[in-house]
Parts: C-alpha cells; structure tokens; sequence
C-alpha cells in the first residue's frame, strides 16, 4: 500500500510516497480501506521539525481519516464495508481520564500521525474505540474534516464556552477549519457570531457559514472598536481564537464582565502579558482546550446531522500530490480544510 512518510525533517524533501505492507490487524482493532484524509497544521509541524512531539521516524503522516472497514474482530460491532471516521486518538483506557470519559487528557495513549502511524496512508488498522460511523450526509473527504478540526471547534464552542443562544461571540482568524466549523457551531446554536480576518476575501464569504458580522483586522484597535461598535460597547460574551500573542490584549478586552475566552493555539507566541487585573476584576474565564473526546465527536456528529450542517472543503489533493497540499496549507491561502484522497 502506498503511505505517506516523513524520514527526517525539514521541507518537501522529507515526505515520500513508500510502498508498504498492508498493516496487520491485532485483535481489538478494525483494518480499514482508507477513502479520505485531511490536512492539519500538526502534519506540517511534523514535516517541518516535529514540534516537539515524541515520535520516531520514519512515521506515516496524517491524524484525519474516514474509510470503510476491511475486517474486523468476530462479535464487533463493526463489520466489512461499514464506513466510518477515525477519532485521531488512541487513548490507554485506563488511566484517571480515560475513566471518565475525558480520554484527551490522556497522557498514556497516542495519536495516529503523531506518537503512532498516522492516517494518509490506503490502509490503516484501527483500535476499534477510535472508530466512530460515518455521517451519511458527508462525502468521505468532508467526514474526514470532522475528526480534528469540527472535533476541535466542538470542544471549544460547546463543551468548555457552552456558548448559549442569543450570546454573543467573537471568532478570531477565519479561514483556518477550525475557526470556520467554530462559526458553523455558533450560529446553528442561535449565537451571533462576529468574525475577524485581515483577509477581505474570506470575510465576504462568510455569511454564507452563519457569521452575524465580518471585522476586518487592520492592526492595532481596529477588531476592539468594531466589536465594541457592534455590541452598543458591551463586549462580547465568547471569545474562540488559536491566533495568540497577537489578538490577547485585543481578546481580553472584547470580553463583557463574565466573558469566557477559549484558546486552542498560539500561532503568533505563547507569552501575552496575562493581563491579570481585568482577568479578576472583570471575572473573566480563560480555557485551553485541544482535540476533544470520543463523545463529543458523536455528539458533534449528531448536531451536524440535526442542523444539515457541512464542513467546507477549500481543495482536495491526491495522495499522490501531498506535498503540494502541504504548501498549499503553509501558504494560508485556504479557506476551509484542505482534503486529501487516498
Ligand atoms: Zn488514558
């Protein structure tokens, strides 16, 4: 089977197609006929030094999938042609967060295209816990999206802001998947949601996914004069970002007394001053959040069904021309997911 693989870090050069064995099914797993994949941000981390990330190469990319089960264990509840989207986590089920149900937190498990084997690949054998079915409405490639970046956005929207109806909130960064499903979120869920982007292209687009009103970043106070023009200066009750550095101090003061802001990157810097004094005297909450649960990603899934909702795929690349979708993902002209066939 074809896979792609990092063999070292750096640029393009690094990622090659390999030829390799199709992988042997344990018992408790599902082998699965891969269909679709998508690009993260991860993968490129990965390619371009690792990031950190434990691992050991040569490893297959990639932590979004979808496919259609091969062969799985006599008894379970998966059987052949079923298809289905891979949750990008292989928790341990043991330890105290796996026993709760809160398996992102788990520091013993791993995730496929980080620590483990990852998903751009024809064939990939699955714990059956990471398997969760396919929504029939999606294609393979827009249910692949589902498993980091609407997972992601779920977490952050619904299970840690728990963003009401009528609330107002404030979504930094449109174009990136998980800011643009964060918006699809907020407005299914009878929120107003306020966008922000330096790139006017993207904002015009934006309407069509829900967003009550586009800001057009233009540097210094222009995102905090338009959010507190457009909520008769109150400020907003959410704030969504992965920008960092860039957007706290801007962040922080977009929020109304009792503001949640959930952060689930830092793509500018990690090191914002903390702003303390409004962090208590207004009562501010402030959340990390990264990937979600199995759970969430059902729940996720059930909402989008419930909502007619679609994940907004920018381009599609073939495995074959991954390394193009790479760059094309570096450059950050994409609006939306970038999707990978396989
Ligand atoms: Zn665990």
């Amino acid at each position: 089977m074809l896979a792609a693989r990092i063999h070292g870090h750096g640029g393009a050069e690094v990622l090659r197609l390999d030829d390799l064995p199709i992988p042997e099914r344990k018992p408790g797993e599902a082998l699965i006929r891969m269909k679709a994949g998508g690009l993260n941000r991860v993968d490129l981390y990965m390619r371009n030094s690792g990031a950190g990330i434990t691992h050991q190469l040569p490893i297959i990319l990639g932590l979004d999938g979808a496919g259609v089960v091969v062969e799985a264990d006599p008894g379970s509840k998966f059987r052949a042609d079923d298809p289905v989207v891979i949750y990008p986590g292989q928790p341990c089920e043991q330890c105290e967060f796996c026993r709760k149900g809160e398996e992102v937190l788990c520091t013993r498990g791993k995730l496929f295209g980080e620590q483990a084997d990852g998903t751009f690949a024809e064939y990939v054998a699955a714990p059956e816990g990471s398997l969760v079915a396919k929504p029939a409405a999606l294609d393979f490639v827009a249910a692949a999206s589902l498993s980091v970046a609407w997972l992601t956005a779920w977490r952050m929207v619904v299970t840690k802001a728990r963003l009401q109806a009528g609330e107002t909130a404030l979504i930094f960064g449109i174009g990136g998947s998980v800011s643009l499903a964060a918006t699809q979120i907020a407005a299914a869920l009878g929120g107003r949601a306020l966008v922000t982007s330096r790139d006017p292209a993207k904002l015009a687009r934006m309407a069509a996914f829900g967003a009550a009103e586009t800001i057009l970043d233009e540097g210094g106070a222009s995102i905090l004069d338009r959010v507190m023009a457009l909520t008769g200066r109150r400020g907003v009750d959410v704030v969504i970002e992965n920008v960092g550095k860039a957007v706290w101090p801007t962040a922080m003061k977009a929020m109304v007394r009792g503001g949640r802001l959930v952060t689930c990157g830092a793509t500018t810097g990690g090191d914002p001053s903390a702003d303390l004094q409004r962090l208590f005297i207004r009562q501010l909450t402030v959340f990390g959040s990264t990937l979600g649960n199995r759970a969430e990603l059902r729940d996720c899934i059930a909402f989008i069904a419930e909502k007619g909702l679609k994940p907004h795929i920018d381009r599609t690349f073939p495995l074959a021309e991954i390394a193009a979708g790479l760059d094309y993902l570096e450059s950050g002209k994409q609006f939306g997911k970038i999707g990978l066939t396989l």
